[in-house]
């Protein structure tokens, strides 16, 4: 056997020891940052060591600090885990080495891109005839949305602004609802719309942009108009009322972008697809495939219903870039990439090893656990559960049994569970309120593994 071959096989050995341990091991790191350093860190070697040393090295001093996120018991943030599909899929992208910026640097790539672009646009019910990139995650792709929609709302008042910048454009208006994801603010502070200067519009116990508090925010608008809606609130999960926005965006001739990182994706589910109503009016989506569904790290999907927006908002110009006359996909024209990872692969593979009735069961799943979760707690005294859970984000606190600060003992309680390492979550302030915040969104999560991990929460919360 090869050097190279045998180098491999015993990291596919290492990979599969990782994936063995993840339905047990501890989830969160084992050692402070000291170890990792020590184990870690260090300086550069004046000679090259045998690979085989240097994986195995790796593997050892990384694993201590690894979070077991992939697995089942994670429950942080919004953090998916890795279909197998997915994950062999990854493993070939890397093998193959594609630079995935043109048709004619990766002819493969691009044909997954399109035939994973088409099925998304089945599944997530949107408009056939939009334009689909995959970028680093949804941060990129809600920047992605913005540029295209910055480009068509100063077009249409004949500015151009790839070229001129937008000093001396007309002032657009941007309005996002109260509770935008930070993402929207980073990607506005990166398109010079400012992330302070936006309009925001109440929301209400859920966390839901209130329609008529839009509607009055727009009577004092009459520039060019951006209105961010969000489909799954990080917190709650709870939707905008997508249908109502659409109307009066409408109404108003903006444009009109949902951020649905992970609640677009309802839309796959028959018996929550509800809840994305009149979000296919849109102009552009962003949506992640690295978190609901189950694509490893990194990945995210921009949609926009004006493809030569979104071209026109990304298209790099260079002599040497040999670009077909569209008929053949140039992924680089849909991100704010140049040389980029085939990301095609993983999303074909990830939807293709699901089939259609299973990413509606992954997502009904998920949402079902959830509800499983807040009805062990709920049961318990002192447990008091935050949210509707709609989809499958629980908010949760928890009053000190002999009374006192309610604040104080909910981020005890987290602390207490991250340290007995039975599940991983985390806390979040929720309408001036500490809670703790669970979110299911792993495919291979059971039942089994909510109640485990329930009944760590209430240790916690009696210790
Ligand atoms: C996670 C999330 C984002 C950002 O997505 P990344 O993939 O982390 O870049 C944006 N919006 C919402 C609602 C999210 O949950």
């Amino acid at each position: 056997m090869s050097a190279e071959a045998d180098l491999l096989k015993r990291t596919t050995d290492l990979a599969l020891e990782f994936l063995d341990s993840l339905p047990h091991r501890r989830v969160g790191p084992t050692v402070p940052i000291e170890e990792l350093r020590a184990a870690l860190c260090g300086p550069l070697p004046e000679h090259g060591e045998d690979p085989l040393a240097t994986v195995e090295r790796l593997a050892r001093a990384a694993d201590p600090g690894l979070v077991g996120m992939a697995g089942p018991r994670y429950f942080g943030f919004v953090i998916g885990g890795h279909l197998p599909a997915a994950l062999a899929a990854d493993w070939l992208t890397s093998t193959w080495d594609q630079n995935a910026t043109l048709y004619v640097s990766a002819p493969s790539n691009s044909v997954a891109e399109e035939a994973a672009a088409g099925w998304l646009l089945e599944i997530l019910r949107l408009p056939r005839a939009a334009s689909v990139g995959f970028t680093t995650g949804c941060m990129m792709a809600n920047f992605t949305a913005l540029a295209a929609a910055r480009h068509a709302v100063l077009a249409r008042r004949g500015w151009d602004v790839e070229r001129r910048g937008l000093f001396g454009a007309p002032e657009i208006d941007v309005v996002i609802g109260a509770e935008a994801h930070a993402t929207i603010h980073a990607a506005l502070q990166m398109l010079g719309l400012g992330r302070e200067r936006v309009k925001r519009v109440p929301t209400d116990g859920q966390g839901r942009m209130e329609a008529d508090a839009l509607r009055n925010v727009l009577k004092d608008c009459h520039g060019p108009l951006i209105v961010c809606a969000q489909a799954g609130n990080v917190n709650t999960g709870a939707f905008d009322p997508l249908e109502e926005i659409a109307d009066v965006v409408r109404e108003h001739e903006g444009w009109l972008h949902v951020d649905g990182a992970f609640g677009l994706w309802a839309s796959a589910s028959p018996s929550l697809a509800h809840l994305t109503h009149g979000a296919e009016r849109a102009d552009s989506w962003a949506t992640d495939g690295h978190k609901w569904l189950n694509v490893p790290y990194d990945c995210g999907i921009v949609i926009v219903n004006d493809p030569e927006s979104h071209r026109q908002a990304m298209t790099i110009a260079a002599p040497y870039l040999v670009q077909t006359e569209g008929r053949e996909r140039d992924p680089f024209d849909y991100v704010p990439e140049f040389s980029r990872r085939a990301r095609g692969f993983t999303v074909w593979a990830a939807l293709r090893s699901l089939g259609r009735s299973g990413i509606a069961d992954l997502v009904d799943r998920c949402c079902a656990l959830a509800r499983r979760f807040a009805e062990i707690l709920r049961l318990e005294p002192g447990v008091e559960i935050l949210n509707d859970v709609v989809l499958n984000q629980v908010l949760v606190r928890f009053h000190p049994p002999g009374g006192g600060d309610t604040d104080a003992f909910t981020r005890e309680v987290i602390a207490r569970v991250q340290e007995d390492g039975t599940c991983w979550l985390g806390g979040t302030v929720w309408h001036g309120m500490a809670a703790m915040r669970i979110s299911v969104s792993n495919w291979s999560t059971r039942e089994e593994d909510v109640e485990v991990s329930a009944g760590a929460i209430l240790r916690a919360a009696r210790a």
